[in-house]
């Protein structure tokens, strides 16, 4: 089996459902007392998000970029970023190690692709639908992920995220407030599916909250991740 090397932390809250259901998926394939081989890094995420907020994303890279490397030195095969956030700086954590990284975007966009799914909603913390780190790598993939456009809606899904759902708070007017900006994306830009594009939107948003196909990228990360650790 190969190790994993995984950085998670960023929150705890999503890298216990990583931790959990890769063993748990692992133990379901191999059976016996199989569980993974698993290296992780829980990154503390209050000095993270200080960095954040500051703006200091090369710091943020150097953190991460070293953290990656003694995960290579203990022995990992490969590395994951247990966020979709971080992403931003996958590159210059691929730069810093000679195992490969797992890319988030990849994951998810292969289960878009296996159900035909060409055009989708793309939600996640404001990095993520500001910025294009991610879209660019699902356009990569032949994903085109369309983000709300409206500031106001971007400024409190990212809250919800950094004040409920990373400290374990589920909240029924957040839910329906995700709610409501899926279905006003799939009204007005006819998408065919939502990438639920933060690690921690799935405590939140299920699929049966949703008139589209739901892709969450933790599950598709942990399914990815499964794969390559029981990979020959
Ligand atoms: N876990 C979140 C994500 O998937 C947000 C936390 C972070 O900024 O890393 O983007």
């Amino acid at each position: 089996m190969k190790k994993v090397g995984m950085i998670g932390g960023m929150s705890y809250e999503s890298s216990l459902h990583y931790y959990e259901r890769m063993n748990r998926s692992i133990n379901h394939i191999c059976g016996g007392l199989t569980c993974g081989e698993i290296l992780l890094y829980n990154v503390n995420f209050e000095p993270i998000r200080t960095l954040m907020l500051e703006e200091k994303w090369d710091s943020i890279g150097e953190i991460l970029g070293n953290i990656a490397v003694l995960l290579e030195n203990a022995g990992a095969d490969f590395i994951v970023i247990a966020t979709n956030t971080m992403h931003k700086l996958a590159e210059q954590v691929q730069e810093k190690i000679s195992i490969p990284v797992l890319h988030i975007a990849d994951c998810v966009a292969l289960k878009c692709k296996e159900q035909n799914i060409k055009k989708v909603g793309l939600l996640g913390t404001r990095y993520t639908m500001e910025e294009d780190f991610l879209v660019k790598r699902l356009a990569e993939n032949g994903i085109k992920a369309i983000v709300p456009s409206s500031r106001e809606e971007i400024k409190e899904i990212d809250r919800i995220i950094f004040e409920e759902l990373c400290k374990g708070k589920i909240k029924n007017s957040s839910k329906e407030y995700y709610k409501n900006v899926i279905e006003k994306l799939v009204e007005n830009e006819q998408i065919e599916g939502i990438i639920l594009g933060c690690t921690e939107i799935e405590m939140l948003i299920k699929q049966e909250d949703v008139a589209v196909p739901l892709f969450d990228t933790t599950q598709s990360h942990i399914d990815g991740i499964v794969e390559k650790m029981l990979e020959k």
